[in-house]
């Protein structure tokens, strides 16, 4: 089988021929149908991911179909259609795993960057940490939310969200495109802030009915002016400036909840967390009961992302492009 393969931090990534796994006990062959790009694959390449293992095969949004079970697996069965996400696996045993906090596991495995994740024709997967794909999802709509769905539409519970509440979200990419239509869903009036102006469109077109152009307004004070600002804002983008600009658009009660892994530090004025008891926020990508409602929503919402398809082949151009901020849709690597 084919497998996209990084030696190590900073290589360009290669395609090798390698055997195709077996499934010890407890284990299950995926043969992958579909698997998105996520910045996370940029930060393994790039070395900015302390506790990747090298060599890797990345890919951590897995849509694909059980092809053999391995010793004493009941579920799922071989053609069964499941997703992989970022959590390969938690203990099971630490308080945050008892206390159903999973993602938050000190001893978790991460899929693509401790274990061999989607970027290949077949991967090894628990058979327990597989989700169930709906009938209603393609494999190529399914792979990016497993992990780009699956941390905003999180993120937002995380934050409490209630409906009719005022979200605005920090950058239209794979991330931020689905937030905005998630919370048009969930029933949110939605704002995009953006420091591209030609983003206007799309986000109105997702069903954004604010935009901020950060190029021209300060971001807080666009926001306040939104009938008073945010419940909740979701710093999808990787920019720590674009997140603390817009801590003072809050509405009280407030939450930023940040997202995106970027460079630099998060921070805020006391009195603008104190004053109007704004809260700061930092959400994980899920456990399997988010993943399971993140699809569950999806399906009967119909909230899919925005892709393009490359062949597995062209794994490396679309890291590229997306590296070159060049990608408009998410990239899903397909697999005939
Ligand atoms: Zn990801
Ligand atoms: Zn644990």
């Amino acid at each position: 089988m084919k497998a996209v393969v990084i030696q190590k931090p900073n290589t360009p990534v290669v395609i090798e021929e390698r055997p195709i796994p077996q499934p010890k006990a407890g284990e299950v062959l995926i043969k992958v149908r579909a698997c998105g790009v996520c910045h996370s694959d940029l930060g393994v390449i790039e070395g900015g991911i302390p506790f990747a293992t090298f060599p890797r095969v990345l890919g951590h949004e897995v849509a694909g179909v059980v092809d053999k079970v391995g010793e004493g697996v009941t579920w799922p069965k071989v053609g069964d259609r499941v997703g992989m996400q970022w959590l390969f696996s938690a203990c099971g045993h630490c308080d945050q795993c008892v206390r159903g906090a999973e993602i938050l596991c000190p001893f978790a495995q991460i899929t693509g960057v401790m274990q061999d994740g989607g970027y290949q024709e077949y991967m090894i997967a628990p058979a327990l940490y597989v989700a169930p794909i709906p009938d209603e999802l393609s494999f190529a709509d399914a792979g990016p939310l497993m992990c780009a769905g699956l941390t905003v539409f999180n993120g937002m519970r995380q934050a409490g969200y209630k409906p009719g509440q005022k979200v605005a979200v920090i950058g239209l990419g794979g991330l931020g495109h689905l937030a905005v239509l998630y919370a048009k869903a969930m029933g949110a009036r939605v704002a995009v802030i953006s420091n591209s102006p030609d983003k206007q469109d799309e986000a109105q077109e997702l069903g954004a009915e604010y935009f901020v152009n950060t190029g021209a307004q300060k971001a807080g004070d666009a926001l306040r002016a939104w009938d008073g600002g945010a419940d909740i804002i979701l710093a999808t983008a990787p920019s720590s400036e674009a997140a603390n600009d817009a801590v003072p658009g809050l509405a009280p009660d407030g939450t930023l909840v940040v997202l995106g892994v970027g460079s630099g530090n998060i921070s805020a004025m006391h009195f603008d967390l104190i004053g109007a008891r704004r809260r700061v926020l930092g959400s994980p990508s899920g456990g399997r009961s988010d993943v399971r409602a993140t699809l569950t929503f999806s399906a009967h919402n119909k909230v899919v992302p925005r892709i393009t398809k490359y062949p597995l082949e062209d794994a490396g151009k679309a890291l590229s492009l997306l590296q070159s901020g060049k990608l408009r849709d998410r990239a899903v690597l397909m697999i005939a």
